[in-house]
């Protein structure tokens, strides 16, 4: 039996639990606080149930699938783990001190992934004495449904790991798209300076956020327009990405828009506290 360690049970870590474990996967779910691994858990029956009533899932998988799953809040339960997926908190020192941590405790064979969408690859996989099986594994929110896995290759990162991963991937019923470590990758360099520039779009009075977005979904056939992306990322999330972005590239083309600046100040951060570009009040 396939086994894996996804460390960090938040809104990622428990989408990715979630499918590797209806893969038939093993999976131990690690994080530092009690009550989240209990929320995930049940986060991941709910969405279960959800895929139960669409008939993709019958309640003998869904149970099978919760059984395959077990808690820990220490990262000892790594164990022999064949892979660890981290997706904790996006912050370079969790990663750094995670990845140091990972790599005394884990298996010599064991590859490390992590789910980051912005810190460097081959940073994280400098902290480890394995920079050939450091590797991104960077899945789409929500997890159960996006297809796209981008598997991000770090300086160090083997073909033997990316070809494991990118396989893995394959087996979890998504399509992986295998990049290069540089700034944003590819879905949040494309992504995020469209959504900084719709955002220039409104504060030079170009048009509204509602036509920004019209224009897009209509003219574009985008499923939803970049500023009611942006609320649903989250608006401080977007500007730390194009922070990233910005320093990491050094072109003053990705400057985080004023008003994004702005708005992040003010607490005003999308649909998590209620308003953003639109109002969910
Ligand atoms: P989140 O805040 O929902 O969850 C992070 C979890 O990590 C929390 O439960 C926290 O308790 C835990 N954690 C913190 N430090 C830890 C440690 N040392 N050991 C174990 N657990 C620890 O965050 P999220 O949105 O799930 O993001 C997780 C990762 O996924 C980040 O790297 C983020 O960039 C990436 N990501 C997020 C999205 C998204 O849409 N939310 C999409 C793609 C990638």
């Amino acid at each position: 039996m396939k086994a894996v360690a996804v460390v960090g049970a938040g809104t990622m870590g428990n989408g990715i639990a979630h499918v590797f474990a209806q893969h038939g996967w093993n999976v131990t779910m690690v994080d530092v606080v009690e009550r989240q691994l209990d929320q995930a858990l049940e986060t991941i029956r709910r969405n279960m149930d959800r895929q139960i009533k669409k008939g993709s899932l019958t309640e003998g998988d869904r149970d099978a699938a919760l059984a395959r799953i077990t808690k820990a809040t220490g990262l000892d339960a790594v164990g022999d783990a064949g892979l660890v997926v981290e997706a904790a908190t996006e912050a370079p020192d969790v990663k750094f001190s995670l990845f140091e941590q990972l790599d005394r405790v884990a298996a010599d064979s064991t590859i490390l992934a992590t789910n980051t969408s912005s810190i460097s690859i081959t940073e994280i996989a400098a902290r480890t004495a394995r920079p050939d099986k450091v590797i991104g594994m960077h899945f789409m929110n929500p997890v159960p449904v996006m297809k796209l896995v981008e598997v991000v290759r770090g300086l160090g990162t083997s073909d033997e790991t990316t070809a494991t991963v990118m396989e893995t991937a394959r087996e979890l019923g998504k399509t992986p798209v295998e990049v290069s470590d540089y700034p944003g990758f590819v879905a949040n360099r494309v992504l995020m300076p469209m959504i900084n520039e719709a955002v220039y779009c409104v504060m030079e009075g170009v048009a509204s956020a509602e036509a920004v977005d019209t224009v897009m979904k209509l003219g574009m056939n985008h499923p939803m327009g970049p500023l009611a992306l942006a609320d649903l990322v989250g608006l401080d999330v977007c500007l730390s990405i194009l922070q990233v972005l910005h320093d990491g590239l050094g072109d003053p083309k990705y400057r985080p828009c004023p008003l994004l600046r702005k708005m992040v100040a003010a607490g005003r951060l999308g649909r998590k506290t209620g308003g953003g570009f639109y109002d969910y009040s």
